[in-house]
């Protein structure tokens, strides 16, 4: 029948629908009412659209609800249409410019002379959210471009009359206007059914931001918000925002004197001995892990010639984010201090002839490496250009690619779950642009997802998003306050043989390429410790504890046993500390859980009599007097590297 299509939906089944009927109609009528009610747009043949699209044509049909993230991030671009319509009315005008979502929430840029005030933002919130109780659909509309420019130069909005120039120019001769009420703006969509999808608008702060990003354009004034679907969500968000600015790394790392930065070397940190206690212990535990997993560990130089970044590519494509160098023979800055250890590792690999017995080869090093990120983009210890990975590369035969993977992701789940780091995975796929045939693809993608099945972690496919070389698992860790980080990662690629003609010599007696898997589990040293750090809320399990224990004396009478407790300890190789300030006990105990050490050892003179110590745990848990023999043996157990 003509006027029947067919869609099909994800998990295969196939339903017919009269042709032009709406997405929303069609979830309604064919699916069922729970699901036309929670859902906020559609996507057809892959491509995101508004549930009032017509289908015309028989389609791939995937419908999205406010349980998807992707749903949050549409209702908040409809937030920022509904708050850029209300500024619009509070202020009289004020021009627009554009307002995406953003991780968390959107902003709007608005043209003005004087800033938001606390009060006007206030103001913005109340009428924001009164537009949502009105439930206003948002109506798409295809116009020429003539027809676009007409209307908002009409309108006398000049920057988006801008935006429409540079959009002709690119080719376009359509738009896609959205209005709701009677405000109208146009962008790509999709948009959800109305402004009443929208649980509730909060608007969070306000600053200055640059027409496009550009500080020779005219200042304009940004207004910063976030959406949620239900008010509970919102709560948990703030909650959430509150509980990690009392974590931030950089305030926590201050308190607890872990590291410092400098003008002089913007991005890169100065570890204190705290700090670097805890960079040394991370350091100290990813070597002992991956040499018991059957990692070598080697080092490699710091500084190469531009010889090698010519083969490895990233003197054409990354050169500005590396570090040059001037050579003084030369007088060209021929040299560049490494951006990644990769290239270093395949020419290590090329100094010898290799077997098929000598693979898997796994090369790990935790050498210093240096990216020249924008200064502005710096920031504590997430945005750093001197780091160190706990970095590796295993050389292996294709046979061997699902097993290396399997153990890989055994040894990331180990350390996440040590940590208390719960985690998931993203698997990226074959893109467009690619090379290699699809033979190798799917040899490729079906080794790496096999693993992720077979060990039931949980993952999401990024279709499309792998490298053009090949497949990747990124891996993403929750904190305890539920935030995501994406840490730990496996690369799939067979270039860097081609790139760097790696060899070996197989059981047919015949040169073979290796297959060379990336993979971190920590990511930067730097940037993990930050999430640490925030993790913990600076309270480090003991073994990873800056300062394990210290000591503390009733009176100054007991300080000479004190001393040949706090030798006896460090003796064993425990960081420990005995505080013997001038300060009442009580003062120093205080000060103990303000550095969140994990035991507070008390001494008085009962327990200088019996040969002991009275500790107490970080919180406040009291242990019963001990003798130096029993605490050393609870030391061993909980300060013993997992
Ligand atoms: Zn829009
Ligand atoms: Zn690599």
């Amino acid at each position: 029948m003509a006027d029947q299509i067919q869609v099909t939906l994800p998990d295969g089944s196939q339903k017919p629908a009269p042709k032009g009927i709406q997405v929303g109609e069609f979830v309604r009528d064919h699916i069922g009412p729970g699901l036309a009610k929670a859902a906020v747009f559609a996507r057809l043949n892959g491509t995101d659209v508004d549930l009032t699209r017509p289908i015309t044509e028989d389609v791939k049909l995937e419908v999205l609800t406010t349980k998807a993230p992707e749903a949050l991030e549409v209702i908040r671009h409809d937030a920022a249409h509904v708050v850029a319509s209300v500024v619009q009315r509070l202020f009289p005008g004020t021009q627009v410019t554009i307002g995406p979502a953003i991780e968390d929430g959107f902003y709007y840029d608005f043209s003005r002379e004087t800033a938001f005030t606390p009060d006007d933002l206030e103001k913005i919130e109340a009428a924001a959210n009164e537009e949502i109780a009105k439930n206003l659909p948002f109506v798409r509309e295809e116009v020429s471009a003539e027809k676009a420019l007409e209307l908002f130069e009409g309108l006398g909005e000049k920057f988006k009359v801008e935006i429409i120039h540079d959009i002709v120019a690119r080719g376009a001769k359509t738009l896609t206007l959205y209005r709701h009420g009677d405000w109208v703006d146009f962008c790509l969509g999709p948009h959800s059914p109305g402004t009443g999808r929208i649980g509730v608008i909060k608007i969070t702060h306000a600053s200055g931001a640059y027409w496009r990003g550009d500080h020779r354009n005219p200042m304009l004034q940004r207004v910063y918000g976030t959406a949620f679907f239900d008010k509970k969500a919102l709560a948990a968000h703030l909650a959430q925002q509150e509980e990690a600015k009392k974590r931030d790394h950089r305030r926590l790392g201050k308190e607890l004197d872990l590291f410092h930065f400098h003008p002089f070397a913007p991005g890169a940190a100065f570890w204190t001995p705290k700090g670097t206690a805890v960079y040394q212990t991370l350091s100290t535990w990813m070597r002992r892990l991956t040499t018991q997993d059957g990692y070598q560990e080697i080092k490699t130089p710091l500084l190469f010639n531009k010889g090698l970044w010519e083969i490895s590519g990233h003197w054409g494509k990354y050169k500005e984010n590396m570090f040059l160098v001037l050579d003084s023979e030369t007088e060209e800055h021929d040299f560049s201090l490494k951006p990644m250890n990769c290239p270093s590792h395949h020419l290590f690999y090329g100094f010898k002839k290799h077997s098929y017995r000598d693979l898997p080869l796994r090369l790990h090093t935790q050498d210093v490496l240096h990216r020249n990120e924008a200064s502005g983009s710096l920031g504590g210890l997430t945005r750093v250009r001197q780091f160190a990975q706990d970095d590796a590369h295993i050389y292996c035969t294709d046979d061997q690619v699902a097993g290396e993977v399997r153990r890989f992701v055994k040894l990331l789940d180990r350390v996440y779950n040590a940590l208390g780091l719960t985690y998931s995975a993203k698997f990226s796929t074959r893109p467009e642009k690619r090379i290699g045939d699809d033979a190798l693809w799917d040899r490729a993608e079906a080794a790496l997802e096999s693993v992720l099945k077979s060990l039931e972690v949980p993952y999401e496919i990024k279709a499309g998003e792998g490298a053009f070389y090949g497949p990747k698992i990124d891996f993403d860790v929750s904190d305890s306050i539920g935030r995501k980080w994406q840490l730990g990662t496996m690369q799939y690629d067979p270039n860097a043989a081609i790139r760097f003609d790696l060899s070996y010599i197989g059981e047919d007696n015949s040169e073979h390429k290796p297959v060379v898997l990336h993979r971190a589990i920590f990511g930067s040293f730097e940037r993990f410790i930050a999430i640490l750090i925030e993790h913990f809320a600076g309270a480090f399990p003991a073994w990873l504890a800056p300062v394990q224990a210290v000591i503390i004396t009733i009176a100054d009478r007991q300080n000479d046993y004190a001393r040949t407790v706090h030798e006896r300890l460090r003796g064993k190789g425990y960081r420990v500390e005995f505080d013997e300030r001038g300060m009442s006990m009580n003062a120093k105990v205080r000060e103990a859980q303000i550095q969140k050490v994990p035991y507070t050892l008390i001494v008085g003179d009962q327990e200088v009599e019996q040969g002991g110590v009275s500790p107490r745990r970080y919180g406040g848990e009291n242990l019963k007097f001990m003798s130096l023999e029993d605490l050393e043996r609870l030391m061993d157990k909980e300060c013993a590297l997992p």
